[in-house]
């Protein structure tokens, strides 16, 4: 059984508990939910990743937060991270990865008019719609293969057998990472889909000046990797290129006033070498994971919480069921983040 079916018994009796009692008994005052999207209309390319939210349940679930949680600032933040995220009050801070057009056109506007401050993760490669995410390929692909019953999967197989012998087109477009984008690539050749086509009319992604408007706006802009490739599958040298590069393409364009980066995907695997050459080196002045609510160790390193996942529909269940979920594991000794 693994940690999201566990998460997911949990969740429908987490509402037995006061979320107080959750939050004083755990210590964790100060937590970081984090999300990619927020849209009323069905998203393709996003909707065989994660859960999007409507626009009414962000709302729903921003509320909760603001109920249980003060807004931290972004100066707030920074000084939680020289104290892995140790805070005498509670508080919360939102962000958003990957850059997506949702941030600028629906998240950033609901959070202004709640006077919350956030971070949004852009990845460089992505911005202005020049690349599509591997995973955003293969979310279309399976779309389309589930939509209508395609002929070309009997072709897509084929072509996949000289790579992965035994993988079905389902297990290979759940599991496609940064190494398959050609192959990506064939395949949506085979279903007749441009992805090309599909940047240049849909623009999923933020552009540039989109991303100095929020910035603007007192938002926080920090950096996710180049093109958001998997870390835990790259080497040492790749990790410190992606995060350098992915800083330095912010720096350049917008210079935000802190440096930060987000880990893509899971900082899981993550060596402790690069934490120190990253610290050492002035690279960030903070850097988030997404292990949900731990006890890190790390310097200047804090974890969000995914809001997105399929634990729960109701944030404030994922919320709740975090807070259980490391009570359980502090009986064990296991809530505390281990590399
Ligand atoms: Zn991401």
């Amino acid at each position: 059984m693994n940690i999201e079916t566990v998460k997911r018994i949990i969740a429908p009796f987490s509402g037995l508990l006061p979320v107080e009692k959750l939050i004083a008994s755990s210590g964790h005052r100060f937590i970081l939910p984090f999300w990619h999207a927020v849209s009323d209309v069905p998203l393709p390319h996003l909707s065989q990743l994660y859960r999007v939210l409507a626009i009414s349940e962000f709302e729903r679930d921003l509320d909760f937060l603001l109920k249980n949680y003060k807004p931290a600032s972004v100066e707030e933040v920074s000084g939680l991270a020289i104290t892995n995220g140790k805070s005498e009050q509670n508080l919360f801070f939102p962000s958003f990865d990957d850059g997506m057009a949702e941030c600028y056109h629906v998240i950033a506007p609901i959070l202004k008019k709640k006077g919350i401050q956030a971070a949004f993760f852009i990845n460089p490669a992505f911005v202005d719609n020049k690349m599509l995410f591997h995973r955003l390929k293969s979310s279309l692909l399976l779309n389309s293969i589930t939509q209508i019953k395609h002929t070309g999967i009997e072709a897509s197989e084929k072509l996949l057998q000289q790579k992965f012998p035994s993988k079905s087109i389902h297990q290979f477009l759940r599991q496609a990472a940064f190494t398959d984008h050609l192959l990506l690539d064939q395949i949506a050749e085979i279903f007749g889909i441009d992805f090309e086509l599909f940047l240049k009319q849909k623009q999923p992604y933020m552009n540039l000046q989109q991303i100095k408007e929020l910035q603007k706006d007192g938002f926080l802009i920090g950096a996710h990797g180049m093109d958001h490739r998997e870390f835990f599958i790259s080497s040492e040298e790749e990790m410190m290129a992606q995060i350098s590069e992915s800083i330095n393409f912010l720096i350049q364009k917008i210079n935000p006033p802190i440096k930060t980066f987000a880990f893509p995907f899971t900082d899981f695997k993550v060596p402790n070498s690069v934490f120190e050459k990253a610290n050492t080196d002035g690279l960030w002045n903070m850097s988030f994971g997404t292990a949900g609510i731990k006890d890190e160790t790390v310097q200047n390193h804090l974890q969000r919480i995914p809001m997105e996942s399929g634990v729960s529909k109701d944030g404030r269940k994922i919320i709740r069921t975090e807070y259980i979920w490391y009570y359980l594991k502090s009986v064990f000794g296991k809530n505390k983040v281990r590399r």
